[in-house]
C-alpha cells in the first residue's frame, strides 16, 4: 500500500473535526488501512510519532503510535514498529497532569502547550483482533491522548487554554528551526506594517525638529 497524503487542517477541517466510526471487525479494508498507516508513518520524510486514520481521510477509530520512541538509545538501529490501536478507550487516568509542547502532522508549522494526563490505563483491539489492556505514561500517554482526540474529531488547537500557548515553527537567520510565540509573530507582523506606513513619516518630522 502506498504512503498516503496527510490531510491539512486548512483544507480538511470539517473531516478532521468529524468523530470516527468504531471498527466492527478486522476485514480486508481495515487491514489495508493499518498497512497505509504503517507505511505512511515509516516514510522518512514524515516525522510521525503517531498517526490517526482521519489524518489520511478515513473516519475509522484506528491509529498508530511509536511507543517508547523517546526512550530509544540514539544508536538503536532496530526498526521502529508502531503499535496499532483499534477502538481504543481510556479505562483509568491519573489525576496528575503535565503541560508539554505538541505538534500535529495535520497542522504543519504550529505547536502548542497542551495539558495531558500523565498516566493512563487503556484498552484497545490490536491489529490481530486481540483485546489488550495496557498502561501508558509520559510521552506514550500524551501521544495516545493526541491520537484518541483525532478519532474523536478533536485537534490539539482545541485543547489550548489560550493563544499564549500557541507557537509558530519557523527558521531563524541561521536556518535553525525555532518555535516563536504566536502572539509575538502577530505583533511583529502588525509592527512591520505600521513601520512602513506610519513610523517613517513621524520619525522624519522628529529628526527635522532636532
Ligand atoms: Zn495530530
Amino acid at each position: 500500500m502506498p504512503v498516503k497524503t496527510i490531510l491539512n487542517i486548512d483544507k480538511h477541517e470539517k473531516l478532521l473535526k468529524t468523530p470516527s466510526e468504531p471498527v466492527k471487525k478486522i476485514n480486508k479494508e481495515v487491514k489495508a488501512l493499518i498497512k497505509d498507516i504503517k507505511d505512511t508513518m515509516a516514510d522518512p520524510s514524515i516525522p510521525a510519532l503517531g498517526l490517526a486514520a482521519p489524518q489520511i481521510g478515513v473516519l475509522k477509530r484506528v491509529f498508530g503510535i511509536y511507543l517508547g520512541f523517546y526512550d530509544r538509545e540514539e544508536d538503536d538501529e532496530t526498526e521502529l514498529e508502531p503499535t496499532i490501536f483499534i477502538n481504543a478507550e481510556v479505562l483509568e487516568q491519573s489525576e496528575e497532569t503535565e503541560v508539554d509542547r505538541e505538534a500535529c502532522l495535520s497542522i504543519p508549522g504550529m505547536a502548542g502547550d497542551v495539558t495531558r494526563q500523565l498516566k493512563l490505563k487503556v484498552r484497545f483491539m490490536d491489529e490481530h483482533g486481540n483485546m489488550i489492556t495496557r498502561e501508558l505514561e509520559n510521552e506514550d500517554a500524551r501521544a495516545f491522548q493526541h491520537e484518541l482526540d483525532h478519532v474523536n474529531g478533536i485537534v490539539f488547537l482545541q485543547r489550548l487554554k489560550s493563544l499564549d500557548d500557541l507557537y509558530v515553527i519557523t527558521r531563524d537567520k541561521r536556518g535553525k528551526l525555532v518555535e516563536v510565540p504566536y502572539k509575538q509573530v502577530v505583533e511583529q507582523a502588525n509592527a512591520s506594517t505600521e513601520k512602513s506606513k506610519v513610523v517613517p513619516t513621524v520619525r522624519k518630522e522628529k529628526e527635522a525638529d532636532n
